[in-house]
């Protein structure tokens, strides 16, 4: 006897906001996150693009202007969620850019503007959605968009890993008392996604990042489900933790050196 497949509809009733969800992995996810019954608030400083992804995914999708290297922005997008909504379950502190120079990989030319400002984007503003996660949210989920840069460093980009090693770092660090909130929080690291951070890059860099590896290219609807998985309740005992969604690259790397 055949039994009908049961459609999974996994974040039903939450309400998540999603930074960088204008595009790549953080547009995914709005998707994903759409299709598994959530309302999502998209915050981006793309705003054209920000307005026209809201548009496209319908009325359960609304867009914010905000740029995570201010706090009181990440503070802005969040009370937004809980006015608009009553409730915020799911923060996807997910907004990041690269910021590789030419110099990223000569220790004794590095540029510590250039740090600065990645820090500030992609790990400053992780324990800063942490912090207003904790203030406004009384249940539910953090996940942060690390890299397999934080676990397999990429001399290339030095800057970059230090700033992915930091995000699983704050994970680490806010895992306990978040708990303790009846928070969880939590890091996915993909490798090399094709979006607009990668496809974007000179025809050069990308072969040179796509040559000696088989595992590269992922789509971002992979790194979406991940982050749905992670957001439902199925995974309410995985805490503190870094999902490395990289079709095992990071583990065969590791093997070669
Ligand atoms: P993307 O460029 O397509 O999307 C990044 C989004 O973040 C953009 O919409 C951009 O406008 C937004 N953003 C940038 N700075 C911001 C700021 N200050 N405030 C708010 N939003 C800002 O790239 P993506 O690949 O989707 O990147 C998403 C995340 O995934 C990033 O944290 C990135 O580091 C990480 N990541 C990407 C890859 C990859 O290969 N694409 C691999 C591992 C990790």
């Amino acid at each position: 006897m055949f039994r009908t497949a049961q459609l999974l509809v996994r974040l039903a009733g939450k309400v998540a906001v999603i930074t960088g969800g204008a595009s790549g992995i953080g547009e995914a996810t709005a998707k994903e996150f759409i299709a598994n019954g959530a309302k999502v608030i998209i915050a981006d400083i793309q705003d054209d693009l920000g307005h026209a992804v809201a548009a496209e995914l319908g009325p359960d999708a609304t867009y914010t202007h905000c740029d995570v290297a201010d706090e009181s922005q990440i503070a802005a997008a969040v009370d937004l969620a809980v006015s608009r909504h009553g409730h915020l379950d799911i923060l996807f502190s997910n907004a990041g850019i690269g910021g590789a120079t030419s110099q990223d990989d000569d220790m004794a030319s590095l540029d510590m503007a250039a740090f600065d400002r990645v820090m500030a984007v992609n790990a400053r503003s992780t324990l800063a959605g942490v912090k207003h996660a904790a203030r406004a949210m009384s249940a539910g989920v953090v996940l942060c968009t690390a890299s397999v840069a934080s676990v397999l460093p990429v001399p290339e980009a030095a800057i970059y890993s230090v700033s992915k090693a930091a995000v699983v770092a704050v994970v680490r660090a806010a895992a306990a008392p978040m708990a303790r909130r009846g928070l969880r929080v939590n890091a996915i690291s993909p490798t090399t996604t094709v979006t607009p951070m990668v496809t974007r890059l000179p025809a050069a860099v990308l072969s040179k990042m796509f040559s000696g590896s088989n595992v590269v290219g992922i789509e971002p609807e992979y790194v979406a489900r991940a982050a749905v998985y992670l957001a439902s309740d199925e995974a309410r005992y995985i805490n503190g933790h870094n999902l490395v969604v990289d079709k095992g690259y990071s583990v065969y790397k590791a093997a070669d050196a």
